[in-house]
């Protein structure tokens, strides 16, 4: 059985379809309204949880590097010294611990994977929903602990769990 021949349809031009696309949209926009806004005239709340900013609670960070070496992206820069602290008992031996000298992120690099929030063993890293620090020089987006501190005021409660649920409710270090 011989194949039907095709129809030979007219082609549209780019130029044409291109313009049927642009009016179709501007029809939608006049009629429903646009799904974007004038930023920065007009600013939409962020979600409570969204990954706006990695924010660091300085008083329960350890020096410990865990995050720095689970970074995928290597933009967590720490420096730390050893210190010898009282003991905890009379008569015992003091206590060796780590102070922070320097916690940096640089946002030029980090991706928002969260891995660092999630494998800081101290409770000393969170998310916060602050997105507005954009820098007109790229090398600006390196902020150091007292910058990521600040944003420790915007990091949202954590959410009441499930009814029935024995686990600790856990507290946000203000
Ligand atoms: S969010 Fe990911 S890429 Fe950014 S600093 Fe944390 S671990 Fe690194
Ligand atoms: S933020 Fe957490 S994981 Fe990173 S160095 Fe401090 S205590 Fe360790």
């Amino acid at each position: 059985m011989s194949a039907l021949p095709k129809l030979a349809l007219p082609k549209v031009p780019g130029l044409v379809k291109g313009l049927g696309v642009t009016l179709k949209t501007m029809v939608r926009t006049l009629t429903k309204g646009s799904h974007t806004v004038q930023y920065p005239r007009v600013k939409e709340a962020p979600t409570p949880r969204a990954r706006g900013v990695i924010t660091l609670h300085e008083d329960n960070c350890t020096a410990c590097m865990l995050c720095a070496r689970e970074c995928p992206d290597w933009c967590i820069y720490i420096e730390g010294h050893k210190y010898k602290a009282p003991p905890r008992r009379p008569g015992g031996k003091p206590r060796q611990k780590n102070a922070l000298d320097r916690f940096d992120i640089d946002f030029a690099l980090c991706m928002y994977c969260g891995i660092c929030v999630d494998v800081c063993p101290f409770e000393a890293l969170f998310w916060s929903p602050e997105f507005e620090y954009s820098e007109p020089r790229i090398a600006d987006l390196l902020h150091d602990k007292s910058k990521l501190g600040q944003w420790m005021e915007t990091v949202p409660d954590f959410q009441d769990y499930e009814a029935g649920s024995e686990a600790k409710k856990l507290q946000v270090p203000r």
